[in-house]
């Protein structure tokens, strides 16, 4: 399905009355997942599970979380069965595997390969903190994923340790290499720089990521950790980051893709591009095309949305796939402008970023 124009319009922050979009469903075509805002849905995050080996800190406290009972997380039947409904039924185009730990998952290259070979099959990436990812990235590659993203806070191994709990560092710049060998291009590096804590490195890590022909993003960091410690005076801004980068780099603007969260720069005279996603700061809910899947099967239309739509459920009481996509319609449908962090009335979701898959 073409991807739309960008369309300000569409943008709740700057419009109007609400774009409709009433194309007639055909045969073969699933009519787009819209919005009251006219936004369309094609990007699908799905969480396999909420399990993870990292305690990052600025992602859930050192004891870990009370993971979902094992007959909670939906099977790779109905995972791929969702997918199916999403891409056949409702216009999704794209999917991301995420998390906690995808790679935690027994079997991942069996459900990449099935979601891989579903008609119409989506565009299909993961976003891993890296470890085990040197063993399975060709497996991955081979079952028909095409790209990954690693988390990749800090290059210093005394940091890296304390940072994530785990000392881990040569697991993930391992996985990081056999990524790019394995093809799973480009390999993009995601840092959440936090103040006093690596904010010292930002122009390291793409330093870093340039040398090894890896895509460094700089995330703003979130008030969605599991401990409800998020400080916005620790978060680094998307200035802040800029203000670091240009520091050292010459950098010229890349011209932003429709929808997408990140703004990108390319460090002149080089071939390297580093992005930065401003969630807070600069938020981009006016072009979302998100929707995610929990890894137990609740359906949410925003990073902080505070309801989600139990598919699961569906799913267990033999809904037919007809019910399944009016359900996940009537979900996005409800979707809100945009998220609060920045006013009084930001209401904190009850899960945590690593439970609803980042
Ligand atoms: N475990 C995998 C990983 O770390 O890449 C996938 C799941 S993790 C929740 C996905 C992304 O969310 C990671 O890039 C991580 O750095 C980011 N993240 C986690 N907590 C965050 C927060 N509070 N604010 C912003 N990003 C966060
Ligand atoms: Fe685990 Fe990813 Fe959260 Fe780190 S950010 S604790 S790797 S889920």
């Amino acid at each position: 399905m073409p991807r739309p124009h960008p369309d300000h319009s569409a943008d709740p922050a700057r419009t109007g009355p609400p774009r409709h979009h009433c194309a007639e469903p055909r045969p073969g075509t699933p009519s787009p997942l819209t919005d009251r805002f006219g936004r369309i849905h094609t990007d699908l995050r799905v969480s396999l599970t909420d399990r993870c080996n990292l305690r990052c800190t600025y992602c859930m406290p050192a004891e870990g979380l009370d993971w979902l009972p094992r007959a909670d997380v939906l099977t790779d039947d109905e995972v791929v069965r969702l997918v199916r409904i999403g891409t056949r039924r409702l216009g999704i185009t794209e999917v991301r595997l995420t998390g906690g730990e995808p790679l935690l998952r027994r079997g991942l290259p069996g459900l990449v390969a099935r979601i891989a070979a579903l008609d119409p099959a989506p565009a299909l990436s993961l976003t891993t903190n890296g470890i085990g990812l040197a063993r399975s990235a060709a497996a991955l590659r081979e079952a028909g994923l095409s790209r990954v993203n690693v988390s990749l806070d800090t290059l210093r191994p005394e940091r890296f340790a304390a940072l994530t709990r785990r000392d881990r560092i040569t697991d993930v710049l391992a996985g990081l290499a056999a990524a790019r060998d394995a093809g799973l291009a480009p390999v993009k590096v995601n840092a959440v720089p936090v103040r006093g804590v690596n904010d010292d490195e930002i122009a390291e890590l793409a330093a870093f990521a340039a040398e090894h022909g890896y895509r460094m993003r700089f995330i703003e960091s979130m008030p969605l950790d599991a401990q409800g410690a998020w400080d916005r005076d620790r978060m680094v801004t998307a200035a802040e980051i800029l203000e670091r980068l240009g520091d050292r780099f010459a950098l010229v603007p890349v011209e932003r893709r429709d929808n997408a969260p990140a703004e990108e720069w390319r460090i002149a005279g080089t071939t390297a591009v580093v992005g930065v996603i401003a969630s807070v700061t600069r938020p981009f809910c006016g072009g979302c095309d998100r929707v995610r899947l929990t890894a137990d099967g609740q359906l949410r239309n925003c990073l902080f949305a505070t309801e989600e739509s139990d598919l699961r459920a569906l799913l267990r009481d033999g809904a037919d796939d007809a019910a399944v996509e009016a359900a996940w319609r009537t979900s996005v449908a409800g979707k809100g402008p945009g998220h609060t962090i920045n006013t009084p009335e930001f209401r904190r979701p009850d899960r945590p970023m690593s439970a609803i898959g980042g």
